[in-house]
């Protein structure tokens, strides 16, 4: 293995058909909801493979969240992760994206020095899209947003992201170590590998961190470290739609739908 490090952030969230928003706290309701590892964070992971395919580099999963997030980790594991970090203290909930940003960072900083952290695009319930800048902006390092492909220059030192653009591409080229966000579905994320699938699911030891662990100021995490407010919040009303059965021989149904038309014109 070389020394080339990559940290892939990842986060597990609600199933998108079961999120709930508690009506009291204006909070998302995550206890009573299936979950599943954010679908772009699977493209973030499998990015993160193929490099490690080619340059033997050491592939990290870092996610913020409670305790029951461990076995997802898990499942990175088995498509061939090699470690997989925690961060869990009740002190950590609550946090925006601010908080949530700082937190990823010190507990990046603690994995020592990466070469890359990925990331998905956004998440499927927060979906902001914020963590991977904010992430840059803490640790003081480039970025590229967005790319659904990637080629490193381990002697440069520097990353080359391809950005997909109105027309064409663009591509990007910082030096590492860099943030870089992954589009979604720009890769087919693989399957477990049933090898190694028992050992990460019985043996492998998760690391758990607490605030004590990566050295956070209390000030920065959890509630305490998120400006954010909501204020409130609405349900979409989804306008009803128009709908009409055109009766009648294939010609007279024509003219009609021609009469409808013209009405919207
Ligand atoms: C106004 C507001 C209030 C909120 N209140 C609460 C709350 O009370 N309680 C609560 O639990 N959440 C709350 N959230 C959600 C919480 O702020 C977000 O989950 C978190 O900040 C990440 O933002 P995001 O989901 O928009 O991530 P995005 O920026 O959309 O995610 C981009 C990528 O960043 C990485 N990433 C994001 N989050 C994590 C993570 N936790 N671990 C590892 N990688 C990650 C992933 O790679 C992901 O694909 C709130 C969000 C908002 C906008």
């Amino acid at each position: 293995m070389t020394d080339f490090k990559i940290v892939v952030c990842m986060k597990v969230v609600p199933k998108p058909e079961e999120i709930r928003v508690d009506p009291e706290t204006r909070r998302l309701e995550r206890s009573q909801v299936r979950s599943e590892f954010n679908p772009p964070d699977m493209n973030a992971l499998e990015m993160a493979l193929r490099l490690k395919d080619l340059y033997n580099a050491r592939v990290i999963i870092l996610s913020m969240g409670p305790a029951f997030f461990e076995p997802y980790l898990r499942i990175g594991l088995a498509m061939g992760a090699d470690e997989a970090f925690l961060l869990s203290d009740r002190r950590f909930a609550g946090a925006d994206t601010l908080a949530t940003t700082y937190t990823l960072a010190k507990g990046i900083e603690k994995l020592g020095h990466p070469d890359l952290i990925i990331c998905g695009e956004e998440s499927s319930d927060g979906a902001t899209g914020q963590v991977p800048p904010g992430l840059a902006e803490w640790l003081g390092i480039p970025q590229i947003t967005l790319v659904t492909d990637i080629e490193m220059d381990l002697e440069q030192r520097v990353v080359r992201g391809r950005r997909e653009v109105r027309g064409g591409h663009e591509m990007l080229e910082v030096p590492t170590p860099a943030v870089i966000s992954v589009k979604t579905a720009s890769n087919e994320p693989r399957f477990m590998d049933y090898e190694i699938k028992d050992k990460a699911f019985k043996q492998t030891k998760i690391g758990v961190w607490s605030c004590e662990d990566i050295e956070a100021d209390e000030g920065y995490i959890g509630v305490p470290g998120s400006p954010t407010i909501v204020t409130g919040f609405e349900q979409a009303t989804i306008r009803e739609r128009k709908r009409e059965f055109l009766p009648g021989a294939r010609d007279e149904v024509v003219r009609r739908l021609l009469e409808s038309i013209q009405d919207y014109l």
